[in-house]
């Protein structure tokens, strides 16, 4: 493989100056059978291809936005402290977000505030630096409160599963911001609770309205999905994956919002998709959706 671990694309703006450059912070391999859930094989197998051990090459893709003099980093990758063997088992590649920004130029102590989608390790895993301190030491952790009580929940399902000790010292040092539903973090940048994949889960709405402007201007408006659609592939609203925990509320949020992103042109950013972002979404003429060539 000749593509590098870390790139950053090219800046594309919307609607009140906001910037969005896509960082590729390394890859990772997720099960195929649990990344795509409920579809059949004999449907995905159509259009993506698995490795020896059953696996999809996916990116750990994060998004770099620059609002109202603010810089925003959204999700950190899984970070550097996944033993050997579980980096094995899930085929991570690279996956330090310090790492990918300096690779790219960036500095990390530039960053003014960092949205973890949820609290999986391939979002939330690079909150805390290789010295157990955060690794965005200017940053406020932006988290969805219902994400951080799911962490700290007694359910059998998520033990072992969310990034607790990792959300335990970024409110320790002060710097957790923990919200509640749709919050603007600075003009044009707002995140939302879709819930659906985990309690807490976000996404993040881009582009703020123009004044005296059409709603929906097709060159105004992007969303990051979060894991509620991990990558193109996902955007038939039931193809749910296995790793979804609500997989009802999944389905009637993907439906509400994929049906305003294909009506309203909204650009769309996939945090694990590997091909050129960002996409638009179309209905086919079968009721269904898909990415637009
Ligand atoms: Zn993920």
């Amino acid at each position: 493989m000749t593509t590098p671990l870390h790139e950053i694309g090219t800046a594309r703006r919307f609607a009140g100056a906001v910037s969005v450059r896509v960082i590729r912070a390394g890859w990772f391999r997720p099960d195929a059978g649990g990344f795509f859930g409920v579809v059949p094989k004999a449907l995905w197998s159509r259009f993506v291809e698995t490795d020896d051990r059953g696996r999809l090459r996916c990116r750990l893709n994060l998004l770099l936005i620059e609002a109202g003099g603010k810089r925003i980093l959204v999700e950190t990758g899984t970070g550097v402290q996944m033993t050997e063997k579980d980096r094995d088992i899930k085929g991570v590649e690279g996956g330090d977000p310090v790492e990918a920004l300096r690779a790219v130029g960036e500095d990390p102590g530039s960053i003014d505030f960092v949205v973890v989608t949820h609290l999986h390790y391939d979002h939330a895993g690079g909150m805390v630096g290789t010295d157990g301190r955060p690794a965005f030491p200017n940053a406020r952790y932006v988290v969805q409160r219902d994400e951080a009580e799911a962490a700290h929940g007694d359910e059998l399902r998520l033990q072992g599963i969310m990034e607790v000790a990792q959300l335990d010292v970024i409110r320790a040092s002060g710097q957790l911001a923990e919200v509640n539903g749709e919050v603007e973090l600075v003009e044009g940048v707002r995140v939302m609770r879709t819930g659906g994949h985990t309690r807490g889960s976000q996404a993040v709405l881009i582009g703020k309205e123009r004044a005296g402007g059409r709603a929906g201007d097709p060159t105004e408006r992007a969303i990051f999905w979060g894991d509620l659609i991990p990558t193109r592939w996902q955007i038939p609203v039931r193809w749910t994956s296995a790793y979804d925990d609500y997989p009802i509320d999944a389905i009637e949020i993907r439906d509400e919002l994929v049906s305003r992103a294909a009506s309203d042109g909204w650009w769309c950013y996939f945090t694990h998709d590997p091909g050129e972002m960002p996409v638009r979404i179309e209905a086919t003429d079968r009721g269904s959706f898909r990415a637009a060539e």
